[in-house]
């Protein structure tokens, strides 16, 4: 495996989608935002690093041809998520998700599917991994599995627990793919005792939020999550597995989803909203990039080291304010650049 140079750990926003472009590696990455105390003793910071552990399991790496590379790809992905929060103060976090060969009807396949977890969660915590991320589980049920894992062999860390809301609406609701409806789901998540619960991947900013408001109210007390897609997704298309390109109505899952591309003015926006109802552990999912991670921060007061590098309008030779700009483009010919 390519192994990321440490720096790209930095970034913070390796996702599959936007890794996909550069690397052929499983990777993963969340940020964390806590206000008010749950069992993980986040306070003091702002981001948490690793998940490199994402779909670097014995199902994904067997389609791959890469089993042998199983332990130390994990390992190794959790050595340098390592080095990064404590290079920089933060918490790290190992990952686990969905297998997708999880089957409802197969009661052996669960104990299969724990066994891929299991593993997982040991390398995580041998590494020294402060939480575990277990997320994108579209089905409550292999969800559960998946804590129910980091409780027998996590050796105590806390678990995040996060489902992905695909498109299963009915009667005004939504429901998991083994159909739950989702605020029970939550519930269920909750009384089997993660820490925190919420929805990753599948839905933009647009369509996650109306679901946690849902979630809000329907009263789960442990810290939510929220961590959307970076696109466009909207009432019509409420997850980036059903948008269609306008131009061309082709499905755009997953290479042609540039043209959805949220704006940092939406994932800003997004921070705000999820500060304001009180979501305490944010982040972005597929399509993810560091300047939205950026926007992020700034969204909920936080400063990151890439902030100095946060554009600086008035410097601009066209809509720059500032006196070191030269006139001419900015007053005398700036009609040209502008509409109307
Ligand atoms: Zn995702």
């Amino acid at each position: 495996m390519e192994v990321l140079p440490p720096s790209a750990c930095y970034q913070q926003t390796f996702y599959i989608l936007y890794g996909g472009q550069r690397y052929f590696v499983p990777h993963n990455t969340g940020i964390v935002h806590k206000r008010k105390s749950c069992h993980i003793d986040i306070n003091q910071l702002a981001y948490a690093y690793s998940l490199l552990q994402y779909y670097g399991h014995r199902e994904k790496l067997k389609l791959v041809n890469r089993l042998t590379d199983l332990e130390n790809m994990n390992r190794d992905a959790l050595r340098i998520a390592r080095k990064c929060a404590d290079e920089t103060g933060t918490l790290m976090a190992g990952d686990i998700c969905n297998t997708n060969v999880y089957d409802p009807k197969l009661p052996k396949n669960r104990e299969m599917v724990k066994q891929i977890f299991k593993e997982q969660v040991e390398w995580a915590v041998d590494e020294g991994a402060d939480y575990i991320v277990a997320e994108t589980f579209g089905m409550v049920e292999e969800a559960l599995v998946a804590l129910e894992a980091i409780q027998e062999f996590g050796r105590g860390v806390p678990a995040v627990v996060t489902l992905a809301a695909h498109y299963n609406h009915k009667d005004g609701k939504d429901y998991t793919v083994d159909d739950v409806e989702i605020t029970e789901a939550m519930k269920r998540l909750e009384s089997a005792g993660s820490d925190v619960v919420g929805l990753n991947c599948s839905r933009g900013p647009e369509t996650i939020i109306p679901l946690m408001k849902t979630i809000m109210k329907s009263g789960v007390k442990v810290p939510l999550a929220a961590l959307p897609v970076t696109y466009r997704t909207h009432e019509r298309e409420p997850t980036f597995m059903t948008l269609s390109d306008p131009k061309t109505g082709k499905r755009v899952f997953p290479t042609n989803l540039d043209c959805f591309l949220c704006t940092r003015d939406d994932i800003y926006d997004f921070g705000r909203q999820c500060d304001e109802l009180g979501i305490q552990y944010i982040g972005l999912c597929c399509g993810n990039s560091p300047h939205y991670t950026r926007a992020l921060c700034e969204s909920i007061g936080r400063c990151p080291p890439a902030s100095q590098f946060s554009p600086n309008m008035d410097l601009h030779c066209i809509f720059g304010e500032d006196d070191k700009v030269n006139d001419y483009l900015r007053k005398d010919a700036h009609k040209s650049f502008i509409v109307g």
